[in-house]
């Protein structure tokens, strides 16, 4: 069903989405009509009630033919939904849950200017003023903000404590104080919006606070493991799109006197890029695997996107080597999958900071 949307709905709308800078409405509208905003949430709160593969399958299938809308999918179910559901109130999960499965799209504000690998030393902050918190300061890099009706924002509820003061608080988009700056002109994923969002003396009813006092720090670490699969499976998604539309190219170009997929070299790079993309994969599907088994998944699920964001830079990089000079101009889908492949090695943690996290893994294995 997720194939035939993408191909059917998605893939005529990419390149104008792409130009615009903004993903159409009628695909938001799709997605929501067909489950793939809530695809985790119970059937009682609105949702399609699958499982996590499921949402990891539907990623990797969007992210063939768009990665812009790959990550609104990820986002809001991997991050958004999937922390609502698991540390928020019944009420909370009343009052947000069926907006998030049917109609509304959500952000989730955790970097800051000079917060980013380094995400703990976030400066915006949430004061108690009565029965409700005052959130004030800035985040950056926000995905979706520009669409987003919900916001999920990690603030520090008391500095005092460090990052122990980190709490996690939901915003909606129409709070006073709430401002969204233009979107970051950046080198791909142009129709997925990534904006500033400031916070101005917004102040939230205490309910609004989700999971516990100063558990933001755990939360974030936590889901974004689950994230980091998910961005795995786009990573993977869209490799498999490049190499999709590239091969049967290089089966009808003729070069001396043969199709370019006869010479030897051609098709063992190929077949590298092939199978290289099969172990990503593996990887992926196992760190998924593991979360639906309940085990813990922090080393896996950084090797799962270190693994696949690497993969599909250096696979995006090949096709267009085998397409040759039209590999290199606009009229041919592997440059768009060449520049939004890179987002991979950096959003959801750097190559560097998975690599680090999976050293911390393996010394408190052998410690
Ligand atoms: C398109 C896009 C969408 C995004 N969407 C979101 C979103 O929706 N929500 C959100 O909260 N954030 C989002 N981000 C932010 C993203 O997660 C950060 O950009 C990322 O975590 C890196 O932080 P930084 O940009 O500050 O880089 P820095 O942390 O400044 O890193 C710069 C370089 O230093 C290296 N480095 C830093 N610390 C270490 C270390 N300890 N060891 C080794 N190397 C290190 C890094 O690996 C990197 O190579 C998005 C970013 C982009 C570009």
């Amino acid at each position: 069903m997720v194939a035939r949307l993408a191909k059917e709905e998605i893939a005529p709308l990419v390149r104008k989405m792409e130009k615009e800078g903004r993903i159409d409405d009628g695909v938001f509208r799709k997605l929501f009509e067909n489950g793939l905003m809530g695809i985790e949430i119970p059937a009682e709160y609105g949702g399609a009630e699958c499982n996590f593969m499921s949402t990891v399958l539907t990623i990797e299938e969007i992210a063939k033919v768009d990665a812009a809308v790959s990550v609104s999918v990820d986002i809001q179910n991997t991050l958004i939904n999937s922390l609502i559901l698991k540390v928020g109130s019944e009420e909370q999960k009343r009052k947000y849950l069926p907006r998030l499965a049917q109609n509304s799209v959500g952000s989730f504000c955790l970097s800051e200017s000079n917060a980013g690998s380094d995400a703990f030393s976030l400066k915006t902050e949430a004061k108690k003023d009565g029965a409700e918190y005052v959130i004030n300061g800035a985040k950056m890099w926000i995905s979706n903000s520009d669409v987003a009706q919900v916001f999920v924002v990690f603030a520090n509820a008391n500095p005092s404590a460090g990052y122990r003061g980190i709490t996690t608080f939901l915003v909606d988009r129409d709070t006073p104080g709430l401002t969204i700056a233009k979107p970051e002109d950046k080198m791909g994923m142009k129709a997925s919006g990534t904006c500033m969002v400031h916070f101005d003396n917004v102040r939230v009813p205490e309910e609004n606070l989700l999971g516990k006092f100063g558990y933001g720090y755990k939360y974030a670490a936590g889901f974004l493991n689950e994230g980091r699969i998910g961005i795995g499976a786009q990573m993977i998604g869209i490799a498999q799109g490049c190499l999709d539309a590239t091969i049967p190219y290089t089966l009808e170009r003729k070069q001396f006197g043969k199709d370019i997929f006869s010479f030897q070299s051609l098709q063992h790079q190929i077949a590298q890029a092939i199978t290289e993309l099969e172990c990503a994969r593996l990887l992926v599907y196992n760190a998924a695997r593991l979360v639906e088994a309940k085990e813990d998944v922090m080393k896996e699920s950084a090797m799962a996107k270190l693994v696949a964001s690497e993969t599909a830079c250096r696979i995006t990089a090949k096709c267009i080597d085998f397409m040759g000079g039209v590999g290199f101009t606009t009229d041919f889908p592997q440059e768009k999958y060449f520049r939004d492949c890179k987002i991979g090695t950096i959003y959801e943690g750097t190559s560097n900071i998975q690599l680090s996290t999976i050293a911390k893994c393996i010394r408190k294995q052998y410690s």
